[in-house]
């Protein structure tokens, strides 16, 4: 059984963001007290020089000077495990951290920030303005009630890898890396997802096995099971970075995409790519099949999301699926 419940979120006034984010919370059978994610706004309080450790930026981000504004953050999203912010830092920002590491803004002054599926409960956002000033918004991060099945038997050993999968698994891991470490300009973070392809969810983000004791991998993004060939598009606007025209081991003909600001997309176990590497896509646009290509029992959708390291859950950028 899945229990929804909806609210809307309060919305701040700043034009720029975007609409009101729809939220969801998926409680469980198993796990019925679990809160709700929140939505958010907020803002921090300016204080003199001298009182804190200052921002150290990262030398190789371009430092823009946020525009003139008000002296407080302001954003808005899903303040909770594996959710996300959206916003603006203070007016005339010129290094902005997040628990001490540098974060980048758009010149504009907006910015993006993401919470791992085992994010602790706090998080400290920081801006050091022009003058020396710091503001501090301090961020409370909701718990998430993950499907967590504890099963009675052990851990399988797991087949000893082939030699095959051995010469081939290091390169293929080699390209998903480099593909993550490209950060580009493109714009798709700041819009709001949609879903890239349209049938029933057979797994949810977070879930995981406990074998004995023992915690198996969680599912790091979001089955969609759909037949083989249903179209799958662009769910935000973004540049291709990683089409692996030949199946890789585990994941098929897989898609990345960049979405910008340190945001990007894996599409597993495609049947075929109709983007390249390098193509710029937009939302809604064309981009892949479903199949069951690599490791998969059948055609669906393996889609993940993550910012930076951090794993996030694909549903709390779309809002659940009409
Ligand atoms: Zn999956």
């Amino acid at each position: 059984m899945t229990r929804r419940s909806r609210r809307p979120a309060r919305r701040i006034a700043l034009t720029a963001l975007p609409a009101a984010v729809v939220l969801v919370a998926l409680g469980t059978c198993a796990a019925p007290a679990v809160p709700p994610p929140r939505a958010v706004t907020a803002a921090g309080t300016a204080r003199p020089a001298g009182q804190a450790a200052p921002v150290v930026p990262d030398a190789a981000m371009p430092l823009p000077v946020a525009p003139a504004g008000p002296a407080t953050f302001s954003y808005v999203g899903e303040l909770t495990q594996g959710g996300y912010i959206r916003g603006r830092v203070p007016g005339g920002t010129r290094a902005l951290a997040i628990d001490g590491t540098a974060l980048r803004f758009a010149p504009d002054g907006s910015f993006f920030l993401a919470f791992d599926r085992d994010a602790g409960p706090a998080a400290m956002l920081s801006a050091t303005l022009g003058d020396g000033r710091r503001v501090d918004a301090s961020l409370a991060i909701a718990p998430r009630g993950w499907d967590i099945e504890y099963v009675n038997v052990g851990k399988r050993p797991g087949e000893a890898p082939s030699a095959e999968y051995e010469r081939r698994r290091g390169p293929e891991l080699a390209r998903i890396n480099a593909a993550r470490a490209i950060d580009g300009a493109s714009g798709g973070w700041r819009q709001k997802f949609i879903w890239p392809a349209i049938g029933r969810i057979s797994g949810k983000f977070g879930s995981q096995r406990v074998y004995r004791g023992e915690p198996g991998s969680y599912h790091s993004g979001i089955d969609i099971a759909g037949g083989s060939g249903t179209p799958i598009v662009a769910p935000a606007d973004g540049v291709v970075i990683l089409a692996a025209d030949a199946p890789f081991t585990l994941e098929g003909h897989l898609l990345m995409i960049d979405h910008g600001m340190g945001l990007n997309s894996a599409f597993l176990h495609c049947s075929e790519l109709e983007v390249k590497e390098g193509d710029v896509v937009h939302q809604g646009q064309f981009i892949a099949r479903i199949g069951m290509t690599g490791r998969a029992t059948g055609p669906h959708l393996h889609w993940s999301l993550k910012w930076r390291d951090r794993r996030l859950d694909p549903l709390l950028f779309t809002g659940p699926m009409r």
